[in-house]
């Protein structure tokens, strides 16, 4: 774990006040280590427990769950280019045969009523003859859980609506607004399926289920311009933007989309600008993480406490096909191999004992993530990448999580961060391309930061 001295800047009067932070026990004090942040008294605070480790060499298991995830294939009618699943080894189809099987499986690994089901493609409404009768006779099961689905949309149609309403779905469309032409092709340029899914947002945004899936990349970097576009396109001020965080690289298409090391400070800039002025507040990725890190930062949540960003390393949440292969996540297929070799089989439901999750690699794992003050926001990128795909989504990661951690410490201290010094590479320390500063400098021998640039 590591302490780092973070340079900060008052954009009232340009003062530069230096801070200490620690991502290990998420301390922000000034040098002469006065803490910075109004603590939470810890006797008040559920003792906080450590998250479960999980290697190849120490593999975790899995319980019956508390989040199921049900992947029924990964089959598509699109072919997006940053898709995580797109150069997935796939398996021979499930299919409406399966649902029996799976069914009458259930009691025996399923020890009591999940939390929350998901129900995972590819795009899954291709899979509608086998997702119906399933969903309705887990519905049945189990009334008290959250059903959710994440589809393209482009499927939708007033009967399915009807269907996904009655059995009080949560849906999530995923679309890059502005950025769509990016990732594939665009449903809402169909009439008759824009109408379905504005007809479905009707009916669920009321209730709170119903939001749009953004991602961004290298072509689609402003938040703010998607926040608009759901804004308009919905006329719904108040529209619910999921996701809205930045790519990782799971082929070649993510790479692509991810930021070149000349974008890195214009990209921050621009989202701290969009944050600080809301432009970015329907936007769940920046909303969840800005109030995480904020209230991280007041418990003084303990870097142990951590587990990976997807909580798929949770042995409560499981992804499963209908065949009962207990698969690493809902991106990858019981045929797949994982980066390290192992099969993202991970086990079978009929041996839920014998599950190993050896496909993954917790953060603490890693040779950087213990050393890096984003930790608390990032949480160690997609647990199962490697080499040279890991990077890029450890660098698109750290551009992502450095304007949420200079929101969080501004929204609690009033000073903004701009450089960070400590035992991380000497790119990482420039937060948003204002040169070079130490705790040394004062605001007569340093050049003025041109703060405004972000904060005005
Ligand atoms: S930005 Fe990279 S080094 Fe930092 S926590 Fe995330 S994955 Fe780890
Ligand atoms: S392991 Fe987690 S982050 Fe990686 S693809 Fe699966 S769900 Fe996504």
């Amino acid at each position: 774990m590591a302490k780092f001295i973070i340079t900060t800047v008052d954009p009232r009067t340009e003062a530069v006040v230096p801070l200490m932070y620690d991502n290990s026990d998420s301390s922000l004090t000034d040098l002469q280590g006065r803490s910075m942040v109004r603590t939470v008294d810890p006797t008040l605070l559920a003792a906080t427990q450590d998250a479960l480790v999980t290697s190849r060499e120490a593999p975790l298991g899995k319980t019956s769950p508390r989040v199921l995830k049900i992947s029924l294939g990964l089959s598509c009618n699109y072919s997006c280019e940053y898709c995580s699943q797109r150069f997935v080894a796939r398996n021979i189809e499930t299919n409406p045969d399966d649902i029996d099987w799976f069914l009458a499986s259930l009691d025996s690994w399923v020890l009591t009523p999940p939390d929350a089901i998901e129900f995972w493609g590819g795009e899954p409404l291709v899979y509608i003859k086998t997702l119906r009768p399933l969903a309705d006779a887990l519905r049945q099961k189990f009334p008290a859980a959250r059903f959710s689905v994440i589809t393209n949309g482009s499927l939708l149609n007033p009967e399915t609506n009807q269907w996904l309403e009655d059995l009080e779905f949560t849906v999530s469309i995923s679309h890059d607004g502005p950025g769509q032409h990016v990732r594939g092709p665009d449903p809402l340029e169909d009439q008759q399926v824009r109408t379905a899914i504005l007809d479905l947002y009707e009916r669920l945004a009321p209730k709170e289920r119903f939001s749009f899936n953004a991602m961004l990349n290298r072509d689609n970097q402003s938040r703010a311009e998607i926040q608009s576009f759901f804004v308009n396109l919905t006329g719904d001020p108040n529209v619910l933007i999921g996701e809205g965080g930045f790519v990782d690289a799971y082929d070649a298409g993510g790479i692509n989309q991810s930021l070149r090391e000349d974008e890195f400070h214009s990209f921050r800039r621009q989202a701290f600008h969009d944050i600080r002025h809301g432009k970015a507040s329907r936007i769940a990725s920046v909303r969840d993480r800005v109030m995480s890190f904020v209230n991280s930062l007041r418990f003084m949540r303990p870097a142990p406490s951590l587990g990976q960003k997807c909580g798929m390393d949770r042995p409560d949440s499981i992804a499963v096909d209908l065949k009962g292969n207990v698969l690493t996540c809902q991106n990858v297929s019981a045929a797949a191999l994982a980066p390290n070799g192992e099969s993202h089989r991970i086990g079978h439901t009929s041996q839920l004992d014998q599950v190993a999750l050896k496909t993954a690699t917790h953060w603490s794992h890693r040779s950087e993530c213990p050393k890096c003050p984003v930790l608390q926001i990032c949480k160690g990128s997609c647990m199962f990448l490697e080499g040279p795909l890991w990077e890029a989504s450890c660098n698109n990661a750290y551009s992502d999580a450095l304007p949420i951690f200079a929101s969080g410490i501004e929204f609690l201290t009033g000073l903004v961060p701009v450089f960070i010094d400590g035992d991380i590479p000497e790119a990482r320390k420039d937060i948003f391309g204002f040169g070079h500063t130490n705790a040394n400098e004062t605001v007569a021998t340093r050049k003025p930061f041109p703060v405004q640039v972000v904060a005005a």
